[in-house]
């Protein structure tokens, strides 16, 4: 006897719930009807009154002696089988859909049904439909549901679909209805909770970590937002846990003051070392710097980048660094990891750098922060994994108007460029490419160039494949005018005087991506404006993104707009994929899984 694990990989299941969610697309229902409706599938017990042969086609007369009438059916392609089958006088049970023709009642596409008053659920796999409907009984039971953690009317549900009595109880006009649907997007949300907490590992912590912050809080030349302070608070609760070491991500939109909570962690740690990881050299810099001159000097901070490092970091209590931290083997006992945007290291980097601090079965505590708003169901499912913080709000109101422009307007949006240059502001021209090509109805960095460079000074450009891109983004923060980029710039160095950004050929970039792109400017509040550039101008995409400010919304309506097939670039997080839930609606479906598992 296989167990049920074995039998579940057949159908390449890990659950049971996997194989109660796998509901059959259609059904043979072999009912005997019990009236005539015209357009409907007819059962019915039937007498060959007469046969003809035509060519390769049979025209019978048929009489239901249930219903006393007469009706003709044609078969088509027919065989010797079909001769001995319909012979005149013979009685069988037939099955097909009724329609009328000049009064008199047909049959199309008519079948001899030797089996009557069943219904066989017809499961879409490469599997024989015999072999699923075997698995089906011997896995599919009241017990084993239950024994799933499903709930009354969910086992009734799944039972009546997988051994169906009636189908007027589950169908409506050939799909499931609603009620059905809505019973499972719960238990699929419920299997995909319950298989995520599986996968959860948790280790004890290398240490707790329980220093003060309340002087280091009250010493800012700000007050903390009200999120920051939740979510400082938050990761209190999990340094203090001794049973489980922190592993928790952060998600706040870009200026959301994640660095603040970077700091805040780092103060709690105290005595104990932490350290920081961040994408590029820019980024770290960047983070070195807000460490020197928000925290207390007492504090030694160290630098560790491929090409120098500020500082001892064996010494240091609080290190900073790039990857090139990974191959560092002498680094000193740490209790706190940090990974800053950490959707741009693979999983592999972030793994090495806790692997690299933990000590046998314990480990250090695991922050990572992530500027990737994702949709807040997505939130929601990915914390039964690891636990989620969000920062909605930013601690400046960010005044960033957004409109969709065309050709016709780049006279306006020039003189718009010039104003704010003239106010000591700075412009990013975001363009689809480096190099001309034919497949983008749109310049090119290359193709554009001269016209800035002609029209403007201080131009800077570059791109992805800049191998000085870091120098030439610090240049630019301290002495340019214009600077055209390729959307590399989505790298979140902060460039406070950026008050203007065009985006070329808005319409083929995902939502997340503009949405990045947008948030280059205005970061200190100051007045901004973010144009989307399109030969396309009635965009229903690009018009909810103008209306939309935060992060998690435009997640939501990626999601949205994703569903319904949009094109869209490959940037965004790769969403799970439900069958039934819909992750942009079923917020409440979820929420009520998650109090379950
Ligand atoms: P993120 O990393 O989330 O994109 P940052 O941490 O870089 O955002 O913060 C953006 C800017 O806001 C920084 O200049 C930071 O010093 C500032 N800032 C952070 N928190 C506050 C606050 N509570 N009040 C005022 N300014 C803040
Ligand atoms: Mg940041």
């Amino acid at each position: 006897m296989q167990n049920q694990k074995e039998i579940l990989s057949k159908l390449k299941f890990s659950s049971l719930l996997d194989l109660a969610l796998f509901v059959p697309s259609n059904y043979d229902d072999t009912t005997l009807s019990n009236s005539l409706s015209i357009g409907e599938e007819i059962v019915a017990l039937a007498r060959v009154e007469s046969v003809k042969k035509l060519g390769n086609k049979l025209q019978i007369n048929l009489f239901l002696p249930k219903f006393k009438r007469v009706i003709n059916a044609t078969l088509f392609k027919v065989t010797p089988y079909h001769f001995a089958a319909f012979s005149i006088g013979s009685e069988l049970f037939m099955k097909g859909k009724l329609s009328e023709f000049n009064g008199f009642l047909q049959f199309s596409q008519p079948k001899k049904i030797t089996m009557i008053d069943k219904i066989i659920p017809k499961y879409k796999t490469t599997l024989k439909n015999s072999e699923v409907l075997q698995i089906v009984e011997s896995l599919i039971s009241y017990e084993n549901l239950k024994n799933e953690g499903l709930n009354e009317v969910e086992i009734q549900t799944i039972l009546m679909l997988h051994f169906p009595k009636n189908l007027s109880d589950i169908l409506l006009n050939k799909i499931y209805k609603s009620d059905i649907i809505k019973t499972l997007k719960i238990i699929e949300a419920y299997n995909h909770l319950k298989k995520l907490k599986g996968k959860r590992v948790d280790f004890p912590p290398s240490a707790i970590l329980d220093n003060d912050i309340k002087s280091f809080i009250s010493s800012l030349p700000f007050n903390l937002t009200d999120e920051q302070l939740k979510v400082i608070y938050e990761i209190k609760a999990d340094f203090l846990n001794p049973k489980k070491a922190a592993k928790r991500v952060i998600i706040g939109d870009v200026g959301s003051g994640k660095t603040l909570v970077i700091l805040a962690s780092a103060m709690m740690a105290l005595p104990k070392k932490s350290i920081l990881m961040a994408p590029t050299s820019l980024l770290a810099f960047q983070l070195y710097e807000e460490a020197i001159k928000f925290l207390p000097k007492s504090i030694k901070i160290a630098l560790v980048m491929q090409s120098k490092n500020i500082g001892d970091y064996k010494e240091a209590d609080f290190i900073i660094g790039t990857h090139a931290l990974l191959y560092k083997d002498d680094l000193p006992q740490i209790d706190l990891v940090m990974v800053d945007e950490q959707h741009r290291f693979g999983t592999n980097q972030r793994n090495l750098l806790s692997k690299l601090t933990s000590k046998k079965d314990k480990k250090a505590h695991g922050l990572q922060f992530s500027a990737t708003p994702i949709p807040r169901t997505q939130a929601m499912m990915d914390s039964a994994l690891v636990d989620v913080s969000l920062i909605t709000t930013t601690p400046f109101d960010k005044d960033t108007s957004t409109q969709i422009i065309s050709k016709d307007d780049f006279s306006s949006l020039l003189s718009c460029i010039k104003s704010e240059i003239s106010k000591g502001y700075q412009i990013l021209i975001v363009y689809p490419l480096v190099e001309q090509s034919e497949q983008i109805p749109y310049q090119s960095i290359d193709e554009a160039r001269g016209f800035w460079e002609k029209n403007f000074e201080n131009v800077y450009v570059t791109h992805g494949k800049d191998k000085e891109k870091d120098e030439v983004l610090l240049d630019f923060r301290e002495k340019g005018d214009i600077l055209l980029a390729t959307t590399v710039v989505e790298v979140g160095i902060s460039l406070p005087r950026l008050t203007l950004v065009v985006i070329v050929g808005a319409e083929r970039l995902g939502l997340a991506t503009l949405h990045q792109l947008r948030g280059r400017v205005g970061r200190l509040g100051i007045k901004s404006h973010c144009y989307l550039y399109t030969h396309n101008i009635q965009n229903e995409r690009l018009e909810k993104f103008a209306n939309t400010t935060s992060g998690f919304d435009i997640a939501r309506l990626d999601l949205e707009f994703r569903n319904s097939g949009d094109i869209i670039d490959g940037t965004m997080q790769s969403g799970q994929k439900f069958k039934w839930l819909d992750m942009a609606n079923d917020e409440e479906i979820i929420k009520n899984a998650m109090t379950r598992v």
